[in-house]
């Protein structure tokens, strides 16, 4: 079924991957109908089967190159290692014009492994939409997730404002507020309030793992006091996260010094029986509470 054309965005937009982020995108492409035409990839045919049956595709192919012939907008929505390799197939079928942004957690990437490979003419906008869940897989996408979050574009200087604004566009569409910034910086203000948490999370849920079986019991059972929230986080793709930490190494290590630091000065707090700065500590970190929830952020 086609899209009425005012709203068409691009005529034909091909997704390189359709997991929990790219299947959501895909779900407000039909439901507002921003393009007429919606082409997706992805490494194994079980995956298109269900794109297919979602009702999320015109077409399907295991192919990247044949994928994203005549499209307008290619979409990167893959772990972060893949897109060197996607880069250098689906170079061939680009055409003059198109449009390549990303989905990815860390930014750089774009930079280091796609730009290079990209043809004169075509115009790279790298992207992140700031939302997500502890799913994967195409079931798992729906139009919603991105309303009213945050979705950072980190275009090059040379960037065609035309191009920005397209993609800008199709997220807006999806509910999102935009923000432009320099990747670098995006890198570093997410490997603090996404990448660490993560990895926080992954840590203490590791360190109950590897509790004797009594205690493990226990932790489990009472779990409902704060580690069930660490279990939520931890329960994300590993092979995503694993990617996110080997390519946004330098701001991750970075903020993980920070962290320890930080850490130590409590623990001496508590070794000590320094109520005051602890109490001084978790006063302020209240109010960063009350800050995330005004920003609508929770
Ligand atoms: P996902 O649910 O695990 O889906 C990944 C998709 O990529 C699958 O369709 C997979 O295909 C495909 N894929 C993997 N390697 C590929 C390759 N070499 N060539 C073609 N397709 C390939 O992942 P996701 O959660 O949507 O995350 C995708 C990207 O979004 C990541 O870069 C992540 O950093 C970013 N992101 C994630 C979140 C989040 O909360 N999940 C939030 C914001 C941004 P098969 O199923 O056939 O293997």
């Amino acid at each position: 079924m086609s899209a009425p054309e005012k709203d068409v965005l691009f005529p034909r937009i091909a997704l390189i991957g359709a997991g929990l982020i790219g299947a959501s995108l895909a779900h407000v492409v039909r439901r507002d109908g921003l393009a007429q035409h919606i082409t997706v990839n992805a490494r194994t045919q079980g995956t298109l089967d269900k794109v297919v049956e979602l009702g999320l595709a015109d077409a399907t192919s295991l192919d990247a190159a044949e994928a994203v012939t005549d499209a307008d907008l290619i979409v990167l929505c893959t772990p972060l290692g893949a897109y060197a390799d996607i880069a250098k197939t689906i170079k061939p079928g680009l055409k003059p014009g198109a449009i390549v942004t990303d989905v990815g957690s860390c930014k750089a990437t774009m930079f280091t492994d796609v730009a290079p490979q990209l043809p004169d003419g075509v115009h790279m906008v790298p992207g992140h939409p700031v939302a997500g869940t502890e799913h994967s897989g195409p079931e798992a996408g729906f139009a919603e997730l991105f309303q009213d979050r945050w979705c950072i574009l980190t275009p090059g200087p040379d960037t065609d404002s035309g191009a920005v604004d397209k993609v800008a566009e199709l997220w807006r569409r999806g509910g999102m507020n935009i923000e432009i910034m320099d990747a670098a910086h995006h890198d570093q203000v997410l490997a603090l309030t996404s990448h660490l948490p993560h990895l926080i999370a992954y840590t203490i849920v590791g360190t109950a793992t590897d509790l004797e079986d009594e205690l493990k019991k226990e932790v489990f059972k009472y779990s409902a006091s704060g580690f069930r929230d660490f279990t939520r986080i931890a329960a994300s793709d590993p092979v995503m996260w694993r990617d996110i930490f080997l390519k946004n190494k330098d701001a991750v290590l970075d903020v993980l010094g920070r962290f320890t630091e930080d850490l130590t000065a409590l623990q001496r707090a508590i070794r000590k029986g320094d109520g005051s700065t602890l109490e001084e500590r978790f006063t302020k970190t209240r109010a960063i509470r009350r800050g995330v929830l005004d920003a609508k952020q929770d």
